[in-house]
């Protein structure tokens, strides 16, 4: 007999356990969860904003108010929630950025999306419509940018120290932006297009506790956390010829226990002999490509070590990879994994290697090295605490300076590009008409969320704020103005030097309205039931509830 013919019978398609959810239901229900993301990280924005004290099952704990370590942490399990979290993570790889803001908005285009399904827009709709206002929303902010450039340090320093605002290190901001300019300075690469390209990568960070953070300093050069093996070595070597070893300068243990049997006592010394030769043979050539500065990944014999020693060659061992590949780039040598076919053609080139003491121990620096685009910083603090604070501020410094250099442009901060969006995207939606004019109208008013936010984390009422910076930016000449969070009025945030970089902002938009969108295409939501069931709290479809499983 044929299904379905006169007797209602259900088409059963789908295993006994799914959960599906549909329409409007799937709709409301994946904004739900994203908005929860959200609703998380409000409280954490801008300089007055909250931090949040995460611990982890191990009892680890972790103080910030950074978006992106925020959403890291937690255990987000409803899979819309987790998109949102997506969007954090780009913000924060293409940007170093704006990770809390590019969140807050995406669940502000919700919130306003959720209000036009219950007035049967359908959603497709509003995707178009949020489309056209996110490629307008980045002409708009193109045509309040600022251009910046390198030589432009006070400006630079004023956008890394916009990003350090809130942060704990902010007591330091100057000293910290300062430094992460010069650093950034040395390593930025002028295209043939006469624009910069620069890789943060490019600086290498090390850390040394001991000391305060105004002993924070930028090499320009590579250092390297090791210290030369053998204490007969010179700490200093000019005009270095270094060499790169991948391969152990020692003889390898072999992998099957061998038995050798000995008979006299010459047999033992020949072979006690033997080994030393093939030791002193390795030594003799490094010798001879005229190398004075080995740095070997693996280990290093004591015998070798002492026969460096005599030779005037100065060694350090077990170097990470990474360390390797950072010297080979800066002194243009060659990583070598056989000794017998390293040559002279091999060596890196660099005015000095020399040992110091930094805080308790020592390091090895390489400067005057043949690439000048390599560069170190030392961070120094009094606890590691402090120090793991000052990393990630210059961190996000390096990054945001990075990305003003590359694109050229800077935006005022505080909530001013938000207004401006509102208002401008406001008169655009005017222009479309259809039934799409609604949902531009709808992204124009989520883009207030930003100064809102900024408002109510301050404690300002943020109603008065958001007339407040309208009518400023409605007057000729009030682009830039935004919310001096002291006072609650509106002010000029270049003169405030509030700057952040333009993609800051572009990206945000963009990779909000993209997630919102994707969200809103979703009708249906069929989950299949986990085997077997999770411990507390994380069984099941996760929140298929409309609620956060693991949300604080
Ligand atoms: P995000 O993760 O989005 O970068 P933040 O907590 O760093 O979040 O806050 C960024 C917001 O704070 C931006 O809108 C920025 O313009 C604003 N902001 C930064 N410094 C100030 C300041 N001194 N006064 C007012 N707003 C500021
Ligand atoms: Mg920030």
């Amino acid at each position: 007999m044929a299904y379905g013919m006169g007797n209602n019978q259900p088409i059963i398609i789908l295993k006994e356990g799914t959960e599906r959810s549909k329409n409007k239901d799937a709709q409301f229900n994946n904004i739900a969860a994203a908005r929860a993301v959200a609703d998380a990280v409000r409280s954490t924005l801008g300089p007055k904003g909250m931090d949040k004290m995460l611990v982890d099952s191990l009892g680890d704990v972790v103080i910030t108010n950074d978006g992106v370590t925020i959403l890291k942490e937690i255990d987000v399990q409803h899979p819309a929630a987790k998109m949102v979290v997506e969007v954090a993570k780009t913000q924060d790889s293409e940007c170093g950025d704006g990770t809390t803001s590019s969140v807050i908005i995406a669940g502000e285009l919700l919130k306003k999306a959720e209000s036009l399904i219950e007035t049967n827009i359908h959603p497709t709709i509003i995707a178009n419509g949020y489309k056209m206002a996110a490629a307008e929303a980045i002409n708009i902010l193109n045509t309040i940018a600022i251009p910046v450039s390198l030589s432009d340090t006070e400006m630079l320093k004023k956008v890394a120290q916009t990003a350090m605002t809130g942060k704990s290190v902010g007591g330091q901001k100057d000293f910290l932006s300062e430094i992460a300019v010069k650093a950034i300075k040395a390593v930025a690469e002028k295209g043939e297009d006469g624009k910069y390209t620069v890789d943060v990568d490019n600086i290498k960070v090390e850390k040394r506790t001991g000391g305060s953070i105004a002993d924070t300093e930028v090499i320009e050069g590579i250092v390297i956390d090791k210290e030369r093996v053998h204490p007969r070595m010179a700490k200093q070597v000019k005009n270095a010829k270094i060499a790169l070893l991948s391969a152990p300068l020692e003889i390898k243990k072999t992998e099957v226990e061998a038995k050798i049997q000995i008979r006299d006592p010459a047999q033992m010394q020949r072979f006690l002999d033997e080994e030393e030769n093939t030791l002193k043979g390795y030594v003799d050539k490094i010798k001879a490509t005229g190398a004075n500065v080995v740095f070997c990944q693996k280990g290093i014999d004591d015998l070798v070590q002492h026969y460096l020693a005599k030779a005037d060659i100065f060694a350090s061992r077990r170097l990470k990879e990474s360390d390797m590949e950072k010297i080979a780039r800066a002194t243009g040598a060659n990583i070598i994994g056989k000794l017998n076919e390293m040559s002279e053609k091999d060596l890196g080139k660099a005015a000095m290697v020399e040992e110091k003491k930094i805080g308790e121990a020592d390091m090895v620096f390489i400067t005057g090295c043949k690439n000048p685009k390599a560069v170190s910083l030392i961070i120094r603090g009094g606890t590691e605490h402090v120090i793991d604070e000052v990393e990630r501020a210059i961190h996000d410094s390096l990054r945001v300076i990075g990305v003003a250099i590359e694109d050229g442009k800077v935006v005022p901060g505080a909530g001013a590009p938000e207004i401006e969006l509102s208002l401008r995207l406001a008169a655009f939606a005017s222009t479309i008409g259809g039934r799409e004019q609604l949902a531009i109208e709808a992204f124009a008013q989520a883009m207030d969320v930003i100064p809102w936010t900024l408002a109510e984390n301050a404690g300002i009422d943020a109603i008065d704020v958001v007339i407040q910076l309208k009518s400023a930016h409605e007057k000729k000449g009030g682009k830039n103005m935004g919310i001096d969070l002291d006072t609650g009025k509106a002010a000029d945030m270049v003169k405030m030097n509030v700057l952040e970089p333009l993609r800051v902002k572009t990206q945000a938009v963009k990779s909000a309205a993209e997630v919102a969108n994707m969200i809103l295409r979703i009708d249906d939501v069929i989950a299949s039931r986990k085997a077997p069931p999770m411990p507390q709290g994380a069984g099941g479809m996760p929140g298929m509830g409309g609620g956060m499983p693991g949300m604080m």
